[in-house]
């Protein structure tokens, strides 16, 4: 796709697609190209010079670290939902499962910070999930 910078006879500039040139030479020929604003079929092109229509008409957004974080955090919110939620359990089930004594299965609830490095130091991966946003008011 391009985009022209078009003008009619009474001056209203506007932009308009086309898949290409050609196409473009072809509507206007065919008398398609007409002035949005008064409907003028007198078009004319202006001489600047089309570009090529990337994936966003405005350029590309740096990525946003605070946005990418939100995401993350989104990720290990959905991740935990489906989880079981064995509340003050958690390390005393994260070590069941760990050591097959009970099924294995994803598991939420809370830990103190020695549980937790004990769980790590233990070989099982335990994950910190950010407290909903509804817990912290
Ligand atoms: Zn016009």
């Amino acid at each position: 796709m391009i985009v022209l910078d078009l003008s009619c006879d009474q001056e209203h500039r506007f932009e308009a697609w086309f898949a290409s040139n050609d196409t473009f030479d072809a509507q206007l020929k065919a008398g398609l190209v007409s002035c949005p604003h008064c409907g003028s079929g007198q078009i004319n092109r202006l001489p600047s010079a089309p570009y090529v229509q990337t994936s966003s008409h405005s350029a590309p957004a740096k990525p946003d670290p605070q946005a990418i974080a939100a995401r993350l955090v989104e990720a290990l919110r959905a991740a935990a939902s489906k989880s079981e939620d064995v509340g003050e359990r958690f390390a005393d089930e994260a070590r069941r499962i760990h050591y097959g004594k009970a099924e294995e299965r994803p598991i939420r609830g809370k830990a103190n910070h020695d549980d937790m490095i004990e769980l790590i130091e233990e070989g099982i991966p335990v994950l910190p999930v950010p407290p909903d946003k509804d817990d912290l008011h």
